[in-house]
């Protein structure tokens, strides 16, 4: 049997030089102490973060999600959704019969830098141009729909339809939004048109709504983790435990989905002692510097960067790779999170193949040797992710108490292309939470197709009323 948690060795290296690389990377590793002191400052983080009377600022945005319930079975209607965040935006229509997905159309769109990086009002108007594409191509343009719409950025909500956007993260940073009310914005390019019968009733999380996709799929879901471009993670809390409600918290309501924005742990200074050289140099060269701290050390956008500067580093102390290094490898982001999760299926299968086409992609000149330690990178790099988010996953399990097993549901490129993230996360997760039962689940898309459930959700509670 492979044993597909141990990393591959450098062994092939000349004594000195392994000495040497070894204590160069050594900072990657988080030793049983580190993980012990992360988990107690995540737990401290996490209580301050709830508790709206605390002087203490937390790192953690702990947000009410004013989620009303999970799927039960009993929605009904067809429904629009707009999935904004991530690596790909996509317009999403589902019809729900009896509580059944039954019919689903699924449409990407590219959003361009110039969109990302300009103001909110092109964005905006952009995604209204999107929604009528979509209802143009499929002759629905006549048609009312409620829309529910992912927003995969911290946001303040003062009720299940108004998000006010905390902070850009990831690849986004469009000017005249931060403090907005996203719903608004997009409600406003809706009107603007005139041609649209759309209202956008219902703004969430892509945590969110994997989580509640999530529980469409399989009831004992009680946690949703992106690990994605970005990376967060979202938990349903006792009700009584969250403070934060925009007046009187509803007499029915008896738990909250509360999304952590976990991207942001460390943004207050307190992993600090985890922070290494490397980490400090993809934060600078990210677009976003000195923010999102734990999400730079995790997410899909961030780790093949994070072993592009290693790899840099590594030929500048004359470890690795002989010669001038190529404008290529030297240009920030050219090497992808997907090259990772390529180079760790040679560890995996004790092959080099992958990883030595990447090296010549990169137009490096290389030997076994390199092979080896590069190889060996990306495994300290995926084996510290991995650590690090089940540090906090086996806390949510162990804060939720449940007797039975609780599904964490899971969307998002980095999870799902990385060969071995989920075998590493189960064997650390078991290791820090021994006694909690838990299963990972890909809830494939959960981000939008959550947003229709609670759409639909939100809907069915209205007409009751
Ligand atoms: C955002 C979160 C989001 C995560 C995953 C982070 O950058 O702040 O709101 O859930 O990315 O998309
Ligand atoms: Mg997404």
């Amino acid at each position: 049997v492979r044993n597909i948690t141990s990393g591959p060795s450098m062994e092939i290296l000349p004594e000195a030089k392994l000495e040497q690389a070894n204590k160069l990377l050594g900072g990657l590793v988080l030793s049983d102490e580190s993980v012990r002191k992360i988990r107690e400052i995540f737990i401290d983080e996490i209580n301050t973060g709830l508790d709206i009377h605390s002087e203490k600022k937390s790192c953690l945005q702990m947000a009410n999600t004013y989620v009303p319930q999970l799927p039960d079975g009993s929605e009904e209607g067809e429904y629009l959704a707009l999935d904004l965040g991530g690596t790909n935006f996509r317009v999403i229509l589902l019809e729900l019969n009896n509580g059944r997905q039954t019919k689903e159309i699924v449409k990407f769109y590219h959003i361009p830098d110039s969109l990302r990086l300009g103001t909110g009002v092109d964005l905006f108007d952009y995604l209204a141009e999107c929604l009528h594409q979509f209802l143009e191509e499929h002759e629905r343009l006549q048609d009312k729909f409620t829309v529910g719409f992912t927003f995969s950025f911290p946001m303040y909500q003062r009720s299940l339809s108004c998000g006010i956007l905390v902070a850009w993260t990831k690849s986004f940073n469009c000017s005249g939004t931060v403090g907005e009310d996203a719903v608004q914005l997009l409600n406003n390019a809706i009107k603007k048109r005139g041609d649209l019968n759309l209202e956008v009733t219902a703004i969430l999380n892509d945590t969110t709504g994997t989580l509640v996709q999530g529980a469409y799929l399989d009831k004992s879901t009680g946690i949703g983790l992106i690990l994605g471009t970005g990376s967060n993670a979202c938990y349903i809390e006792k009700a009584d435990k969250v403070l934060s409600w925009e007046g009187e918290r509803p007499a029915d309501v008896s738990e909250v989905i509360i999304d952590l924005e976990s991207g942001a742990f460390g943004d207050n200074g307190v992993l600090d002692f985890i922070k290494t050289e490397f980490d400090i140099q993809v934060d600078n060269n990210s677009l976003l510097v000195n923010s999102f701290t734990f999400e730079k050390y995790i997410a899909g956008k961030y780790l093949g960067e994070l072993v592009r500067v290693i790899l840099v580093r590594l030929h500048e102390e004359k470890l690795l790779f002989t010669g001038e290094l190529p404008p290529k490898l030297l240009t920030k982001n050219t090497f992808t999170t997907r090259y990772v999760s390529f180079i760790e299926e040679d560890s995996i299968n004790n092959k080099t193949e992958n990883t030595k086409a990447i090296l010549e992609e990169m137009e490096v000149d290389f030997d076994l040797e390199d092979v080896a330690v590069v190889k060996h990178v990306c495994f300290l790099a995926t084996n510290r992710a991995a650590k690090l988010v089940s540090i906090c996953l086996a806390y949510l399990l162990e804060r939720m108490d449940r007797d039975n097993l609780v599904t964490i549901a899971v969307d998002g490129s980095l999870f799902q292309f990385h060969p071995r993230l989920r075998s590493l996360m189960e064997t650390y997760i078991h290791s820090y939470a021994p006694k909690r039962k838990f299963a990972l689940m890909m809830a494939e898309d959960g981000s939008g197709k959550g947003a229709v459930m609670v759409t639909a959700i939100a809907s069915k509670l209205k007409q009751k009323k």
